[in-house]
């Protein structure tokens, strides 16, 4: 069918608004999180119900417009948006609905993290999710979802109860364990391959409101002894204790004192998902290790914690970032990382090493098509710069990084933070076995491919 005629089909049934070149909106919706993916969409289609997904899909079938699916626009190498095609923006579907007798939420597919924690802990509740409030749900949870209490609660899947998803052929589906239950088994992991989810059922946690959270520091140069320390000290960790490690120059952030401003730093996160004065019990012993410079690991409201990180990875920024799983922290890793750490050149650069473990490794790795459950570390390389100056130096740092960690590496990654690094990864990420049940999946609900700017299993 022509595009035009197309268009004029898709405008007679579409409630949302519809963006093209030349509206004042076009360079907001099509603008993603990293800074450095510039790419000018035919049509964005912000859509408000699975109605409108279904004609925005119907649509790009129909013009053979390439089709990319936006939740918050946070995918590292930019999937969220394509040059010449239709993006399926949801980021108008925002709608959360707790339902506080069964104890589940749901939550359509344009909601961020932040606006589902506001709503969840208001009662006290949380899902498991991610430590940026401003990153979509939709994106996080089809990848797996690990965060500040996945040790106590596991991934954001394990607390998946359906999903809603419009298919290739713009038909609603159900998926759960009673209906669909291969396709909820690919859903969870799989990311955006089967279709475009328009809302998530979660179950409901108890958690805080107030929990013991925050981060110690140590100048860079204490990074080695800081490592080996935390390494044997998180080996008895209970679950409900999370962690992740930074290493950076420490932020011009106002709960910094300015001598630190522009300094190295080690920092160690904690979040613990029990009492307070159990927290404070299970913390006690970091916060007693050497000579912290700082120490914000304190009683405060989850929400705020939730927070933290946000100044640290705003929108707009350019981002590049290389991802591997770890089983332990061995002396070599440390060494590789404390080396790396100390040559990062950017002030706005900031790499995360998370803990995982505990629940995540109770449920079974064939259970769901999310991989890496076994993994001890998650290490997140992640360089930024304000915007193209500087950046090409930057992302050879990260690379270096990862390469000097290959031998060390599980061979397992999380699919969330791959970069556009083709077919060959993404297999890896997923092993041999997971990746053709996924394949034989992708081919029984997208044979063409139409759900491909992702992290893409090809179903040939
Ligand atoms: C600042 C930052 C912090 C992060 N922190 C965490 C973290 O704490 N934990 C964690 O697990 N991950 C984290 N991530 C990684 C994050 O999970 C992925 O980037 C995720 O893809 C973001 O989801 P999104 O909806 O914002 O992204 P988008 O860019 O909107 O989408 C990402 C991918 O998912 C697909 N997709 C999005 N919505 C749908 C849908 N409704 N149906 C089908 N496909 C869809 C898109 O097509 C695209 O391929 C973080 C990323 C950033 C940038």
């Amino acid at each position: 069918m022509s595009e035009d005629r197309a268009l004029s089909k898709l405008e007679a049934s579409f409630a949302g608004e519809l963006v093209q070149a030349g509206n004042g909106a076009y360079d907001e919706h099509r603008a993603v999180w990293n800074g450095s993916i510039d790419r000018r969409p035919a049509l964005i289609a912000r859509c408000t119900s699975a109605a409108d997904v279904s004609a925005a899909v119907t649509f790009s079938r129909r013009t053979d417009l390439p089709l990319a699916v936006r939740g918050g626009g946070h995918s590292f190498p930019g999937h969220s948006v394509c040059d010449d095609g239709v993006v399926v923006d949801l980021g108008p579907m925002n709608g959360i609905d707790v339902d506080l007798d069964a104890g589940t939420v749901k939550a359509e597919a344009g909601v961020l993290l932040g606006e589902l924690d506001r709503k969840t802990q208001a009662h006290g509740l949380a899902v498991p999710a991610g430590i940026v409030t401003h990153t979509g749900l939709a994106g996080l949870t089809l990848g797996g979802g690990i965060g500040w209490i996945q040790r106590k609660y596991g991934l954001t899947i394990d607390q998946l109860l359906s999903v809603d998803l419009i298919t290739a052929e713009g038909e609603p589906v159900r998926a759960s364990e009673a209906e669909n239950p291969d396709l909820f088994w690919g859903v969870r992991g799989g990311g955006g391959n089967f279709g475009v989810v328009t809302q998530f059922e979660f179950r409901l946690n108890p958690l805080g409101p107030e929990v013991v959270a925050g981060p110690v520091f140590w100048p860079i140069e204490e990074s080695p002894n800081v490592l080996r320390f935390y390494r044997d000290w998180i080996a008895a960790a209970p679950d409900d204790l999370m962690t992740i490690v930074i290493h950076r120059k420490a932020p011009p952030l106002p709960f910094i004192p300015p001598e630190l401003h522009g300094k190295p730093v080690v920092a160690i996160v904690c979040c613990y998902a029990g009492s307070v004065e159990e927290g404070k019990e299970a913390v006690a012993p970091l916060k007693a290790f050497g000579s912290p410079v700082l120490d914000l690991c304190e009683p405060k409201p989850f929400l705020e914690h939730q927070a933290m990180f946000d100044p640290s990875f705003p929108h707009g920024q350019w981002y590049y970032m290389r991802a591997c799983d770890v089983a332990e922290l061995t002396d070599e890793v440390i060494d590789i990382t404390v080396e790396h750490a100390m040559r990062i050149r950017s002030p706005l650069t900031a790499f995360p090493i998370w803990q995982m473990g505990g629940a995540i490794s109770r449920v079974g790795e064939g259970e769901t098509a999310f991989s890496g459950r076994g993994a001890g570390h998650t290490f997140n390389i992640t360089a930024a710069t304000a915007g193209s100056e500087g950046f090409d130096e930057e992302r050879e740092w990260v690379r270096n990084f990862w390469s000097a960690l290959e031998p060390h590496q599980t061979g397992g990654t999380y699919v969330n933070f791959l970069m556009s690094e083709g077919e060959e990864r993404v297999r890896e990420a997923y092993g041999a076995e997971k990746y053709e049940r996924l394949k034989a999946l992708k081919r029984r609900y997208d044979p063409d491919n139409l759900f491909r700017l992702n992290q893409n299993i090809p179903p040939d």
